[in-house]
């Protein structure tokens, strides 16, 4: 564990850090001695996770938040500062698939359920992140889109609408903020085999998948780790409003 790292005397939200590309940037972080408020609908996915951490003898600690729930997020901002002392950084991983289903046929349940996990949830995490960030005069927000934030795929329209919104919210909120000390990105993976995407697409269709980057093979969470935590790093300092690709060469072509 290297404690003398970027993140040493930094306080990192993740949400959606119980799973997938949320707990491979809290493993991240942690590694590089932030202290990280671990935030999933699932207490015991993120209890599970910030309990490694610290076996690794980093600092960790999890609550349970409903990114579609605005007030809640914002009172539990308010503990998790109150806890740490502040926050420094915040990424915004919370996020659900859904059916391939052409659209005609999409269930408006899972439309409208996605755009408030997906969409809605960051904004709301965003605004309950933001205060404590321009009180102390400076923060960091990444938010965690996909390659579906610029390119279409056929049979998801509530996932792919809601990662392309997301590269516009995070331009906006970098436009609105960045006098006040505050800079926001967004961060495109391609398809990375965790949780979400191995409920969807079925064993055999990874082989061809992994052939249609030019890396040939599919990212994996520990990718898309290392470039959230530069950009949640005061490395990225002149790195706001934008958005960047994690896709091993897939939109290249
Ligand atoms: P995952 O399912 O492994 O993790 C998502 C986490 O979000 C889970 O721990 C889940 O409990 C949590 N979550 C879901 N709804 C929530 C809510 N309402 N409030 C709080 N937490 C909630 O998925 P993942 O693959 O790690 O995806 C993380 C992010 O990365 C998502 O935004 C996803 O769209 C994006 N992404 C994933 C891929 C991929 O191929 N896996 C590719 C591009 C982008």
């Amino acid at each position: 564990m290297n404690c003398l790292g970027r993140f040493a005397d930094k306080v990192v939200a993740v949400t959606g850090g119980g799973s997938g590309i949320g707990e491979a940037i809290c493993h991240r972080i942690a590694s590089e001695g932030g202290r990280i408020a671990l935030l999933d609908l699932n207490i015991e996915a993120a209890e599970r996770v910030a309990a490694v951490i610290r076996g690794n003898g980093g600092k960790a600690d999890a609550y349970r938040a409903d990114v579609t729930d605005a007030a809640g997020l914002a009172t539990l901002f308010d503990r998790v500062v109150s806890h740490t002392g502040g926050l420094d950084a915040a990424v915004n991983s919370a996020g659900i698939g859904g059916p391939f289903v052409p659209s005609l046929e999409y269930p408006l349940d899972w439309w409208q359920r996605t755009l408030d996990i997906n969409l809605s949830g960051v904004f709301y995490s965003i605004r309950a992140e933001l205060p404590h960030m321009i009180k102390a005069g400076k923060g960091n927000i990444v938010n965690i889109s996909s390659v579906c934030g610029i390119i279409g795929q056929a049979g998801t329209a509530a996932y792919v609408a809601t990662k392309h919104a997301l590269i516009g919210l995070t331009k906006t909120l970098a436009l609105e903020y960045g006098r006040q000390g505050i800079r926001v990105n967004a961060v495109g993976p391609t398809y990375i085999r965790t949780p979400l995407t191995l409920a969807e697409i079925p064993q055999e269709q990874w082989a061809m998948l992994d052939e249609r980057h030019a890396t040939g093979r599919c990212a994996t969470p520990e990718d898309v780790a290392a470039l959230t935590a530069f950009l949640a790093s005061d490395d990225s300092g002149s790195v706001t409003g934008s958005f960047h690709l994690v896709d091993g060469g897939l939109t290249a072509g």
